[in-house]
């Protein structure tokens, strides 16, 4: 099951996830005789992708030695319950607020994934009787015992003889690049790339000095707009506020949701935007805007800033006051989990909302094909929710400014940051037209040989 019998300065990497798709990042490293794992994510969005999660890890998970996360976000940490559960034994190391948000969001997904079987098992639609979670709140709360917090920029030692080291990568609290050191040979794995001009976020330190780099292109094909996120959410808040509607904002409960309430309550302090009420309804986005008073120097916002998020946010709490938000008229403003509409409280509200030509569903951010979110922003007016048919005659807009992660210009200024030229890049983190975008251009304008690899795709690096 586990060969060991590899050349002693062996060092590879195999790509076990994040390929062509923008989810499931997992990328094996084998320095030596020891084996550690980059991000543990989970596959979401198209069915064939999300039936990986259900299949045996390619390699056993007790022959992992350590695994390194770059940040919380579940495509790249959610599968670390089910790691565990199937032998994993080593440490996880991470960033302090990494290991903070991963305390909050590992759990939660485990009961999200419990709650999603016991709703398929009463309502027959699944095809396995009785239907298991991938992983119980109980193995996500067991597994949180691996985590291991590190301070960014320190020098540590995962395994013996390899040197790690996270970078700040903005994007989300936490976030990191992290460069591995074997042998005098590095390789610097991007994790998700954020913006230089997030309003959150700081911007991306410099790329380390590395032989090889691995790095994400979920926009590898596209340019955000600059500056615009303020006014392009303010025009479509005026207008449905004008016609008395609702606004249902799925955010992604780490990063976006504060960042969306952060921007809202900018713009109603400075009398832009009618005080009409602001819910948030996602229980977990609420317990991580605490977060960002207990790191305050990893994001952008003061205490004035914060105050201001959290006096003109009504934070929802039990199941009875989501359900009763469903029944108030608007004009008001729901941010509610998930950012991709595919699970969480938000989904009422769109059963509820979405029907009326009057309201507006405001997406912000990536959204994987193969999700209600990439549906919506497809222009489709039916969606499937909670195995009903739901119209959709509501205002749909997609704030195109609303991203936390780099276009393609900034990842490509990112890679130029790097001291030298690496040996080769790798692309990974984006569905196909946008990583083999992102690598014509490494080629063409950086003149670095670049790589689009496959599914489990291995290669030495020597
Ligand atoms: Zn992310």
């Amino acid at each position: 099951m586990n060969d060991r019998s590899v050349p002693h300065s062996r060092f590879s990497l195999q790509f076990l996830g994040a390929n062509a798709t923008v989810t499931g990042s997992r990328h094996l490293v084998t320095a030596g005789n020891a084996r550690v794992l980059v991000d543990c994510g989970l596959f979401q969005g198209y069915k064939p992708l999300r039936l990986r999660n259900w299949a045996d890890f390619p390699v056993d998970p007790a022959s992992i030695d350590a695994v390194l996360l770059t940040h919380a976000h579940l495509d790249h940490s959610g599968y670390l319950p089910r790691l565990v559960r199937s032998g994993f034994r080593g440490k996880v190391w991470c960033t302090e607020a990494t290991r903070s948000l991963c305390n909050i969001l590992l759990p939660d997904s485990g009961r999200l994934l419990e709650e999603e079987a016991g709703h398929a098992n009463r309502s027959g639609s699944s095809k396995h009787h009785p239907a298991e979670p991938l992983y119980s709140e109980a193995d996500a709360r067991a597994s949180l015992s691996h985590l291991h917090g590190i301070g960014f920029d320190h020098v540590f030692e995962p395994v013996p003889g390899l040197r790690a080291r996270f970078r700040m990568q903005g994007h989300i609290l936490g976030a990191a690049a992290v460069t591995l050191e074997f042998e005098g040979r590095r390789i610097t794995f991007s994790g998700d790339l954020g913006r230089p001009g997030d309003p959150l976020m700081h911007a991306p330190a410099a790329l380390a000095d590395s032989d090889w780099v691995v790095v994400e292109s979920t926009y590898g094909n596209r340019a955000h707009p600059q500056d615009g996120l303020e006014q392009e959410l303010l025009a479509v808040l005026q207008r449905v506020i004008a016609r008395k509607g609702v606004v249902v904002i799925p955010a992604f409960a780490v990063g976006r949701a504060q960042m969306l309430l952060h921007v809202i309550a900018r713009l109603q302090d400075s009398g832009q935007l009618a005080d009409v009420p602001v819910y948030l309804n996602s229980p977990m986005a609420a317990s991580v805007g605490g977060l960002y008073r207990q790191y305050p120097r990893l994001h952008r916002l003061d205490g004035p800033a914060l105050d201001a998020m959290q006096r003109i946010t009504h934070v929802v709490e039990s199941v009875e006051a989501s359900k009763a938000l469903n029944r108030r008229k608007g004009p008001m403003i729901i941010v509610s989990a998930s950012g991709m509409a595919t699970g969480g409280r938000v989904l009422h509200h769109l059963v509820a909302f979405a029907p009326d030509p009057r309201n507006a569903i405001v997406l912000c951010g990536f959204q994987a094909g193969g999700t209600r979110g990439a549906a919506l922003a497809a222009g489709q007016k039916q969606l499937r929710i909670f195995g009903q048919e739901v119209e959709v005659g509501a205002e749909v807009v997609q704030l195109a400014a609303g991203s936390a992660h780099a276009d393609a210009d900034e990842i490509l200024a990112w890679l130029r940051s790097a001291p030298r030229r690496p040996r080769k890049v790798f692309v990974t983190h984006g569905e196909p037209d946008a990583a083999d975008a992102l690598r014509a251009r490494i080629e063409h304008e950086l003149g670095w040989p670049a790589h689009f690899p496959e599914y489990l795709e291995q290669v030495e690096l020597a």
